[in-house]
């Protein structure tokens, strides 16, 4: 066996919840090796996540709001041109690969490696590369092997598509479907559904349970479905059991209130939700892992002071943003000896639906605080009062804030509509930083945009002071 390297610091893999603390650790002289299969930085978000689907998102919401006030050719009909919309998502993937290449050939003290590592104890780390075994001995470990696309045991599952054969670099799916499928109404089903819908496909979507976007705020999924692609069947309480191919297409059986339906489509995507990906031997190191992922504190601390877990192998927020904020507090920690000098405030990271419009919370919002027995002030802004909105000829949808009583705090808030995506953000800042309506109130949102509603909502609070 061969002999161990002795490093300050190892990360299972490459993603948002390693290369943030790998480099800033490596910047205060510290060695530190990154393991991935895959070779690059980046993890899943820029191999088939976050980065590729928006880039195919902005090119179908670049469509939705052309064919408004455009029209070419005989019968003025805008033809899609997928290989140019795919190429566009590949040259973006490309180019931020590029780029994290030279900031990590930049940089000292810190190397990647190609491989799949494993715990051997508590901080000896195998890895498996294409050219044999390495031992590294790591004072500190930061386990950020992420998620994986979760395929449910269904007779024909593996006839899908599923969302990496949709956004990788050099995609499966080539060629614009007239029709399709999406098994599954978590974000990704659906954001799906939305941006190929705008597209132009006939998109039908199979719901397990009788609601879409399970566990998200019920009053902010009310206003969103209404406003989405018309184009798009919901079809909900469906238990899909079979797929089959056909000689075009896949069929797919499911059953819906006791009978038997069936649905014949030209792809069929499965989004049945995405599962924590535990690396070998963590789990005999004691090391607690739940049905969401590896248990931590807030330090980012497993049961083992030394052994970090962040991102989406964590389970408690999935998303880049959160795996990039959780990797700096983990190497903060670190820094400090294992001591926690820093922790994360999991729940003021704003989220997403980059549906088209979009959704988008932060924080508390009223629903949550009724169910933890709290009553939350509620301010309102409507887009159809909005000047961009209107600007935009987009004027469906509303933003909401949600206050503490007493103090006027910010606790949470939710948008549906124009800028949502942006708009999360201030309001998310806001939040975690215990600004209160009267801060809110005396800031001089920027005209003419969609934050103006963030000052305006907050202002129709204390109108009789403002
Ligand atoms: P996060 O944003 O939570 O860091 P990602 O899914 O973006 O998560 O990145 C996780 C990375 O971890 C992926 O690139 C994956 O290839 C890698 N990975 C998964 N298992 C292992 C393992 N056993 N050893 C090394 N890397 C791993």
């Amino acid at each position: 066996m061969q002999e161990p390297e002795t490093i300050d610091v190892l990360t299972i893999g490459a993603g948002g919840g390693a290369y943030p603390a790998a480099f800033w650790l490596a910047r205060r002289g510290r060695r530190v090796v990154m393991v991935d299969p895959k070779g690059v930085l980046s993890g899943n978000c820029l191999a088939e996540g976050c980065v590729p689907s928006k880039a195919v998102r902005e090119m179908a919401h670049h469509l939705a709001r052309h064919r408004r006030f455009h029209s070419y050719g005989v019968g003025g009909k805008t033809t899609v041109d997928y290989a140019k919309i795919i190429g566009h998502k590949d040259d973006v993937q490309r180019r931020r690969y590029l780029q994290h290449g030279e900031e990590l050939a930049r940089s000292r003290n810190v190397e990647l490696i190609k491989g799949k590592a494993g715990f051997e104890d508590a901080h000896m780390v195998t890895v498996e590369t294409d050219t044999g075994t390495r031992r590294y001995s790591a004072h500190h470990i930061i386990v950020a092997s992420g998620s994986d696309v979760f395929v449910p045991p269904i007779p024909g599952a593996e006839l899908c598509l599923t969302s990496s054969d949709f956004y990788r670099l050099n995609p499966t799916l080539k060629v614009l479907p007239s029709t399709l499928t999406v098994i599954g109404g978590g974000y990704i089903g659906v954001e799906t559904a939305s941006f190929y819908a705008a597209l132009g496909v006939h998109v039908t979507l199979l719901q397990r349970g009788s609601q879409l976007l399970l566990g998200m705020d019920p009053d902010m999924i009310a206003m969103l479905v209404p406003l989405l692609d018309p184009n798009i069947r919901w079809i909900l309480d469906a238990d899909v059991d079979r797929i089959e191919r056909m000689e075009r297409g896949l069929r797919v059986h499911y059953r819906q209130g006791g009978g038997s339906q069936e649905l014949l489509s030209d792809q069929v995507l499965m989004a049945a939700g995405r599962r924590p990906v535990i690396p070998d031997g963590l789990t005999a190191l004691g090391i607690d892992v739940g049905h969401a992922g590896i248990v931590v504190n807030s330090a980012l601390q497993t049961s083992h002071p030394h052994i970090y877990a962040c991102g989406d192998v964590n389970g408690r927020v999935p998303l880049f943003h959160a795996a990039v904020r959780e990797s700096l507090v983990a190497a903060h920690n670190i820094a400090a000896g294992d001591v926690p000098t820093d922790t994360m405030d999991f729940t003021t990271v704003p989220t997403t639906i980059f549906t088209l419009p979009a959704a988008a919370y932060v924080g508390m919002t009223r629903t949550a605080a009724a169910q933890n027995g709290m009553t939350f002030l509620e301010a309102g802004y409507e887009f159809s009062e909005d000047s961009r909105a209107q600007i935009y000829g987009e004027t469906e949808g509303s933003l909401r804030l949600f206050f503490e009583p007493a103090s006027l705090r910010l606790m949470g808030g939710w948008v549906v509509g124009i800028d949502a995506d942006n708009l999360i953000g201030e309001i998310g800042l806001a939040c975690a930083n215990g600004l209160t309506a009267h801060q809110l109130a005396a800031f001089a949102d920027q005209h003419p945009m969609a934050s103006e509603g963030i000052g305006h909502a907050a202002r129709s609070l204390l109108s009789a002071e403002w």
